[in-house]
């Protein structure tokens, strides 16, 4: 049996992962779930997996997590060292599907374990990278990605030789304001941006995809975790979330990977790799579709994308600072206390400051989970003047 952990499990993601799991009970030993607030899905999952630990990141809310697990002996934990010792306890296979920077240190105690970590928390790359491929290289321990476009990149580059690769074109739906008229973007409402066209996601993602806040990190993911230069990758916005990227070749093929909305495709793939299993997805209609449609994004409506530029000609503690800035104007705006547009121009303002502790050249030595602490914690204490301002 396989053991796996998920960190994130109440999730979108999460969920997606139990339902794959869940068709193979034999298959698998649960040994942790992980998940904040929602104490009852947590411990309603622990006992149907019967996991071995149930850890809520909340250490208020321990004693929900002990009375609904009352008499199913599975052990209960809370708060931010707990999480970590999920992470730690001996597992083959462990999801990274908290949101946001709270991902990251569980995430690289699952490395530190040699085990296979399955990454859908993207702010891992973005804010530690070098440091995150490090300790995955130190530890022979493997990354499989699972958000979509990277997963897509990963399967069209197999048998591939790196050094053929001239670019990466990464598509984007566009998101729930793509048909909307500029002027209308400062006025839309959290619950319209909370809706996207084509996946059903966590509401920070849907809310950052409309932004493109979504987009802009995971340009910056690819870099980090195909070792590409910023000028080899490309966006493309497509309505019709079908093609999720695409890998061009020096001999000027390009490789596309095309599938349903669907995202227990990529955990799937994560799951069974290097096999193939069947997926419980939906097989493309492809006549049915007809038409594919691809267009350059619009800078004026999705400004996002050129700080992604920026943040990766800094280098350095550039993505804590920018992911930190994006998840603070985001409390921000769902609180209704901002604007969605005051979303980016807030996080260029915070860059246009100056990132302090940065350089193209700075690598796994420079970058440390205490240092990105800091910057993300000075940077959302900068946003908070600044919107209080
Ligand atoms: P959700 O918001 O649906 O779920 C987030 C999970 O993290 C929940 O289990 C939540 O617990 C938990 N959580 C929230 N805050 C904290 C915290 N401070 N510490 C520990 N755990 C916390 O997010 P998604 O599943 O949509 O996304 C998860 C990650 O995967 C993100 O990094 C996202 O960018 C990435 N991703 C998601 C995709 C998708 O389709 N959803 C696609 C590609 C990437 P609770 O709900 O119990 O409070
Ligand atoms: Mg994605």
């Amino acid at each position: 049996m396989r053991r796996v952990t998920i960190l994130g499990a109440t999730g979108s993601i999460g969920q997606n992962t139990l339902d794959l799991i869940r068709r193979a009970p034999d298959a698998y030993h649960v040994v942790a779930l992980t998940g904040g607030r929602n104490i009852t899905q947590l411990a309603a999952d622990a006992r149907e997996m019967r996991a071995d630990l149930a850890v809520t990141a909340h250490a208020e809310l321990l004693d929900d997590l002990r009375a609904a697990l009352s008499g199913s002996g599975i052990a209960a934990a809370a708060g931010e060292a707990a999480l970590i010792e999920a992470a730690q306890r001996p597992a083959d296979w462990i999801m990274s599907a908290i949101v946001g920077v709270a991902g990251l240190a569980p995430g690289m105690a699952a490395l530190a374990q040699g085990s296979t970590l399955a990454l859908a928390n993207k702010e891992s790359l973005v804010t530690a990278g070098p440091l995150l491929l490090a300790t995955a290289a130190r530890h022979g321990a493997r990354i499989l990605p699972v958000d979509s476009e990277h997963s897509a990149i990963f399967q069209a580059l197999i048998g591939e030789d790196r050094s053929a690769v001239e670019r990466v074109i990464i598509t984007a739906s566009g998101g729930a304001f793509r048909d909307r008229p500029l002027a209308d973007l400062a006025h839309v409402s959290v619950r319209e941006a909370s809706t996207h066209p084509n996946w059903d996601m966590g509401q920070r993602i849907t809310i950052d995809s409309a932004s493109m806040f979504n987009k802009a990190l995971e340009v910056i993911e690819a870099k980090e975790f195909f070792g590409l230069r910023p000028d080899q990758i490309e966006v493309l916005v497509h309505p019709q979330s079908t093609v999720h990227a695409l890998v061009g070749f020096c001999d000027g093929a390009l490789m596309a990977h095309v599938g349903p909305p669907d995202m227990r495709h990529a955990i799937g793939y994560a799951l069974n790799w290097p096999d193939r299993s069947h997926l419980p997805v939906a097989r493309l209609d492809l006549a049915a579709i007809g038409r594919l449609d691809f267009a350059a994004p619009d800078p004026a409506r999705y400004p996002a994308l050129a700080l992604a530029g920026q943040v990766m000609q800094t280098g350095g503690h550039a993505g804590a600072v920018f992911n930190a800035a994006k998840e603070r104007a985001l409390d921000h705006f769902i609180a209704g206390r901002i604007g969605f547009s005051d979303m980016t121009a807030l996080v260029a303002r915070v860059l246009k400051g100056g990132v302090p502790d940065a350089g193209p050249d700075m690598g796994a030595r420079d970058i440390t989970l205490e240092s990105v602490r800091h910057w993300d914690h000075f940077t959302r204490q900068q946003m908070d003047r600044l919107i209080a301002a």
